[in-house]
């Protein structure tokens, strides 16, 4: 019998392998079903290991039964470190909560709440209600609603207010938004007809009130998000679309995507038309983004007047995109943050990452190279580089925000390469690679010693 036979012959049966005093213990733990699946598999992978020639002589079958257990139970969403210079990245899942609404969300997924409930009467209760009057005094709008994302805002938006019917919209603002929003197609899925106006740089007041026609159910307005016409460009003011909307006796639809709920000059950042701006000027209904400029969950907010808003409300596409417990606790958390805006500003990690002085930014910067020079000694050069930043997921389009990043030059390994390395970390930490150096950008950075140190340089 040669040795491979003799090594497949001492194989245990998966019975034996259970009879174990360690794997019994194992057992106890996690369930016999679950360990008894993992010692078959320890078993097959010992059997395959034999047939290619490559099995040691010595099985530690608990041992190899822990393994499988726990390479089963590791997470898949990870979580990293975003300092890829986009404060708001939308692969990165965008905006980080504040602790107040980190705290909300989980005791709302641990407990029962008064979701659709009413604490008063004890009857069924109305789940916007739980936000609306919290969005009203935010935002200056009679009304609001709340569903999954903005995209989702939108849709339903246009299939209350316009199926069936042409909705009007200018040729410069007719615009695709990472890939998966094609404000067109989404236009289209809402059953309402797009009616074109303008050109992609100049649309006048004019050209909106030639396509007002009696089939026309709506105008809508759409941020052009991380696209910008420069140059020879005209738009009508809001108030005077408005107007024009309402002399005609349509609504008139604001998709403001980011929807700023204060000032960002307030942030030493140029002006983005906030929500309560937008809605003073006489749109109707405004949709935006929970988790862009806002800095909460992922969500997408309709505000306006009560009519528009309860019609939207009635729809029954709405409860196909409503938005659950935890993230209303989490975009309520938010809100309330913002009934105190200098609270909000250091709270909410977007506010407080965008409106970073660089000097703070430069102090992060010097904690984080210090740590990183501590590791790699003399395999790489470290050196403190001025840096530009942008906002993300659409807002502040083409703006440079002024930041700082750690740049690293390796002396193995490409920037590339090194790119790789950092993403490899048992905490991924995400840089980005531009005119050929590895940068680490600061502005998002809070703790260099929690986010880096325990990041996993060190393991
Ligand atoms: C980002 C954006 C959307 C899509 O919002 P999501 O929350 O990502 O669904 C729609 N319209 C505009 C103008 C946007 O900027």
């Amino acid at each position: 019998m040669s040795d491979r036979q003799q090594a497949l012959r001492a194989l245990p049966s998966v019975d034996s392998v259970l009879a174990d005093p360690q794997v019994e213990a194992l057992a106890k733990n996690w369930g016999i079903s679950c360990v008894t699946s993992a010692a078959r598999a320890a078993i097959e992978t010992a059997r395959a290991a034999i047939l290619k020639g490559d099995a040691p002589t010595q099985w530690d079958w608990p041992a190899q039964i822990v393994k499988l257990i726990c390479s089963d139970q590791e997470p898949t969403m990870r979580h990293v470190v975003n300092l890829s210079g986009v404060v708001s990245h939308t692969n990165l899942g965008r905006a980080r909560l504040a602790e107040e609404a980190v705290v909300a969300a989980a005791s709302a997924g641990a407990s029962n709440v008064n979701l659709e409930y009413s604490l008063k009467s004890g009857g069924r209760g109305e789940r916007d209600s739980l936000v609306e009057e919290l969005v009203m005094r935010l935002t200056g709008a009679e009304a609001a609603t709340v569903v999954n994302n903005n995209a989702a805002a939108v849709l339903l938006a246009l299939n209350t207010l316009s199926f069936g019917k042409r909705t009007i919209v200018s040729r410069g603002e007719l615009i695709e938004i990472g890939g998966s929003f094609r404000l067109p197609e989404i236009m289209e899925k809402s059953g309402c007809h797009l009616a074109e106006v303008g050109t992609t740089n100049r649309t006048h007041l004019a050209d909106y009130e030639k396509a007002i026609d009696p089939d026309t159910a709506l105008a809508l307005r759409a941020h052009t998000s991380n696209f910008k016409v420069v140059g020879f460009t005209t738009k009508p003011k809001l108030s005077d679309l408005a107007a024009l909307c309402h002399e005609r006796g349509i609504p008139l639809m604001d998709d403001l995507g980011s929807g700023a709920l204060i000032d960002l000059a307030q942030l030493g950042l140029p002006s983005e038309p906030t929500v309560a701006d937008t809605i003073a000027q006489g749109a109707d209904v405004v949709t935006f983004s929970g988790d862009k400029l806002l800095g909460g969950p992922q969500a997408g907010l309709i505000v306006g007047r009560r009519e528009y808003i309860d019609r939207i409300r009635k729809n029954p596409l709405k409860r196909a995109l409503r938005p659950d417990k935890m993230i209303l606790a989490a975009l309520e958390a938010t809100l309330r943050l913002y009934l105190c805006p200098e609270v909000a500003i250091q709270h909410i990690p977007t506010l407080r990452h965008l409106s970073r002085p660089v000097a703070q930014v430069r102090d992060m910067a010097e904690r984080a190279a210090a740590i990183a020079r501590g590791y790699f000694k003399e395999e790489a050069e470290v050196t403190i580089i001025d840096d530009i930043c942008r906002a993300g997921s659409g807002a502040l389009p083409e703006v440079d925000i002024p930041s700082v990043s750690v740049a690293i030059r390796h002396a193995k390994m490409s920037p590339n390469q090194l790119a790789a390395w950092f993403r490899e970390r048992k905490t991924p930490v995400i840089g980005r690679v531009e005119r050929d150096l590895f940068r680490l950008d600061m502005r998002t950075m809070d703790d260099p010693d929690r986010e880096l140190d325990t990041g996993g340089w060190r393991d």
